[in-house]
């Protein structure tokens, strides 16, 4: 099944190591919001995300929108929701996707559960894979009307990352960029020496 992937999708999972229901609906979520912002290739805008779920399905936005947490172009701001807003520095449009509500049944969840905790027969453990299988499929091949929703926002981003200075904290020696800097008795503390730990 794997190798029929589309190739944007099979860098997706190299980069989060397996396939799963979270990882199909953050590839169809990133998709949507590239195709809503006018663009084929993320390279043709300056894009930042700004995730509301910490979970699988971010990790596409890291590689089919390059939105990477080192290059600062992701931020996460969790609120439980499968909601993500990507913005365009460039055109400074920018639009929030959402997973439209989906209910798994309650045998499923109870399945799942089980799986999770390593108490199911061998015959359920394949009715568990073969049911996720098809739960992932149908997310990759599902109309974008019935899997999601795109609305355009307004959104202020975050600013760019400017360089900082980077001093030695007088207590350890190690160097620290200066945003993090405290001052401990009038001298530069990194955070781990400016708290003192209380015994
Ligand atoms: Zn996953
Ligand atoms: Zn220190």
């Amino acid at each position: 099944m794997e190798s029929a992937y589309p190739a944007d999708l099979k860098k997706v999972l190299e980069f989060h190591g397996h396939m799963c229901p979270g990882v199909a609906i953050g590839y169809r979520l990133a998709k949507a919001a590239l195709a809503a912002l006018g663009y084929s290739h993320p390279d043709e805008g300056d894009l930042v995300t700004i995730a509301e779920s910490d979970r699988c399905t971010v990790d596409p936005f890291q590689i089919i929108l390059g939105c990477t947490l080192g290059k600062g172009k992701l931020y996460i701001n969790s609120t439980g929701k499968q909601a993500f807003s990507v913005g365009c520095r460039t055109s400074g449009k920018a639009v929030r996707v959402i997973q439209l509500p989906y209910n798994y049944s309650a045998e499923s969840d109870d399945l799942t559960r089980r799986v999770m905790a390593g108490r199911v027969t061998d015959e359920e453990y394949r009715q568990y894979k073969t049911a996720r299988e098809s739960r992932i499929q149908e997310i990759l091949t599902m109309p974008a009307a019935e899997l999601l929703k795109v609305e355009s926002v307004s959104l202020s981003l975050p600013e760019k990352e400017t360089i900082h200075n980077s001093p030695c904290c007088a207590f350890c020696g190690e160097q620290v960029m200066e945003p993090w800097t405290r001052l401990r008795a009038g001298k530069i503390a990194c955070i781990r020496c400016a708290t003192p730990v209380v015994r």
